[in-house]
């Protein structure tokens, strides 16, 4: 049996010679294809399964797979899962200004270090500096690669060798790979822990000042609540007390919001802004949480600071390319203008994107599936929740409208798999045994192509 398997199993040329997978070659490099059927004829040699039919056309879908598996790259998706910063979905989309600014510097050169009007080589940074600090109120700033890198950059820079203070619930974990302990130990400062879990006061870290005490450091907790019997030091108090002993005072901000959410109806979260008026020597964040940018992070604050941390020779290491300044640019230019960037920066505009528009694009959906395929299944409109994500407004559900499939044909597991699997790919929630598609974070140019894959998965 062994032998007829081998004898029945085709050569690679002959595979290739079909018509079938001939097609392949014009789609894909011939070389990779070749790899590919190699792939697939091995497995069934390997298996070993009597496979009566080996012919190009049962093959031809095999190695399609083998394929799309190896070429497949990082592509558009749609977001039905109602996470706004959703970070395997690439946390924050880009404003329109921001992606088309990206076009336009990347296609032929631009003047990334170079000063137009005097000629001469400038700072890469020069201009966005100068865009963060009129924003923020910072005398000095700086972006590197991520919040991460700017938090280890500048204790780094500040802390080295010395001893930084920290309260017991600052120590938080963002997601595996930043751990705050482990970032101390990373950038060679040695961490004193103050105060508990719940309660810090003003005289732990006062009690805790040495000779070789080099920074306070205060980090937002951005993913988590400690609530009921609590006590936090407000920064105000920190900058004071970091005053009157010559201790820089360091804020983590995670998210660095620039816009206070309170005045539309949202939950507190700590802007950079109000950070900076309370005087605080240096802060950290990302730019691509609730700011709404590229991957980045920002470190802004006194000169006197921010100036021996440009000098670190780390920062040569973290520094970003053009790309993340040419979107980051082109978002920040949004903030100057309030109204400006809640309407065209993605994640504030999600954030804000009343019911009634969610409910239309509900309806929508559903409207736009044919009426013999609905038969197949329970399309309905329901009531839910959506999330911020990505390290900020832990714990606040913001109420939205979502899609709800409930199909005897296909269960809810193999509906979502099929969906991932769609062309966009459509990334769905399932709650208590249904497929539910939060149509928040969706944009309008993409109901159609959901009702459409509703369609297909239906019909075949
Ligand atoms: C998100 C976050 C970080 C890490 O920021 P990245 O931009 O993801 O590297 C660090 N600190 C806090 C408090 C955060 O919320």
């Amino acid at each position: 049996m062994r032998q007829n398997i081998l004898r029945s199993i085709p050569s690679v040329n002959e595979l290739l010679e079909s018509p079938e997978i001939s097609k392949l070659t014009s789609i894909y490099p011939r070389q990779v294809v070749v790899d590919a059927i190699r792939e697939v004829l091995e497995d069934i040699r390997q298996s070993m399964t009597n496979k009566t039919n080996l012919s190009p056309q049962k093959l031809y879908p095999l190695i399609q797979q083998v394929l799309q598996q190896k070429l497949c790259g990082i592509e558009h998706a749609i977001n039905a899962t109602g996470i706004i910063l959703h970070t395997g979905l690439g946390r924050a989309p880009l404003a329109e200004e921001a992606a088309k600014q990206l076009q336009d510097i990347t296609k032929s050169f631009c003047t990334l270090e170079i000063e137009k009007y005097s000629g001469k080589r400038g700072f890469r940074y020069h201009n966005i500096e100068q865009l963060i600090c009129m924003l923020t109120g910072a005398e000095s700033a700086l972006v590197v690669n991520n919040n991460a890198a700017a938090v280890l950059l500048a204790l780094d820079t500040l802390a080295r060798g010395k001893e930084v203070i920290i309260s017991r619930s600052h120590l938080v974990e963002i997601g595996g790979e930043f751990r705050m302990p482990d970032v101390m130990t990373k950038s060679g400062a040695i961490l004193v822990e103050v105060g508990t879990t719940n309660k810090t006061y003003l005289k732990d870290y006062e009690n805790a000042i040495t000779e070789n005490t080099g920074l306070v450091l205060k980090v937002h907790q951005s993913n988590f609540k400690i609530v009921g019997f609590t006590e936090t030091v407000d920064l105000k108090d920190l900058m004071s007390l970091g005053q009157t002993r010559n201790i820089p005072v360091m804020y983590d901000l995670g998210s660095g919001a620039l816009i206070e959410l309170q005045k539309y109806g949202l939950p507190y979260e700590p802007t950079v802004q109000e950070s900076m008026k309370a005087g605080v020597d240096v802060v950290t964040f990302s730019t691509d949480k609730l700011l709404g940018g590229p991957q980045g992070g920002i470190i802004a604050g006194k000169k006197k600071w921010i100036e021996p941390i440009k000098k670190n020779p780390l920062t040569r290491a973290l520094r970003v390319g053009k790309l993340t300044i040419a979107a980051l640019e082109a978002t920040l230019r949004l903030y100057l203008e309030e109204g400006l960037a809640l309407k065209n920066i993605p994640v504030l505009k999600m954030i804000l994107t009343p019911l009634e528009t969610i409910e239309e694009r509900c309806k929508k959906v559903i409207n736009k599936v044919s009426s013999e395929t609905r038969v197949c299944m329970n399309l309905s409109m329901v009531d839910g929740f959506s999330e911020m994500g990505g390290g900020a407004l832990p714990g606040e559900n913001i109420p939205t409208k979502l899609v709800c499939i409930h199909s005897e044909k296909i269960n809810a597991i193999d509906l979502a798999n099929k969906l991932r699997n769609s062309t966009p790919p459509i990334f769905a929630r399932i709650e208590q045994d249904r497929v539910r598609l939060d149509m928040r974070t969706v944009y309008d140019e993409e109901v159609d192509i959901i009702s459409r894959a509703l369609e297909n998965i239906f019909s075949s």
